[in-house]
């Protein structure tokens, strides 16, 4: 990819970020994400991992960087739903809406899918996998972990997988 290409990849996803509300210190892990990596912010002096972009609490922002992640973790907790409050949620009811606890520390929430929402629970180990979304972000989603350590899987076929 060219410069004038990348500019402008970078560029449009800055312009998603800012449409769904996101803080455009975090491009990084966007970009990670459409890459197939999930990527946390770290702060090299005490290796305490940070999402979304953060200053470390005892050493500001001189340390911190974006590191690879495992992309694993348990569900912390969940709620399921049953009630599409969004047309592009139509078809996906009931699905569940964790907020998992990477194993790196900090939570994210998101989705768990590929499982019947009666399946989810508490400290249930997923991993993240990378979907495409209407936004124009690529989203980490979860799914129930399966013994596969390392990186990220990709939601789609990248070139080259
Ligand atoms: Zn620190």
């Amino acid at each position: 990819m060219d410069k004038q290409a990348q500019l402008e990849k970078r560029n449009a996803l800055l312009a998603a970020i800012r449409k769904v509300g996101g803080d455009p210190a975090d491009l990084p892990f966007w970009e990670g994400c459409e890459a197939g990596v999930f990527l946390l912010h770290r702060c090299a002096k005490c290796e305490r991992h940070y999402w979304p972009a953060s200053r470390c609490v005892e050493h500001g922002d001189e340390a911190m960087h974006w590191v690879e992640a495992s992309g694993r973790g348990r569900v912390y907790t969940y709620t399921v739903l049953h009630h599409a409050y969004t047309p592009a949620t139509r078809d996906k009811v009931p699905f569940a809406i964790a907020v998992v606890q990477l194993e790196e520390g900090p939570f994210y929430h998101s989705t768990v899918l590929e499982c019947a929402v009666d399946t989810v629970a508490v400290d249930l180990p997923v991993e993240a996998v990378m979907m495409p979304h209407e936004s124009g972000l690529t989203l980490p989603l979860f799914r129930p972990g399966r013994v596969r350590p390392g990186r990220v899987r990709p939601g789609r076929v990248r070139p080259g997988a």
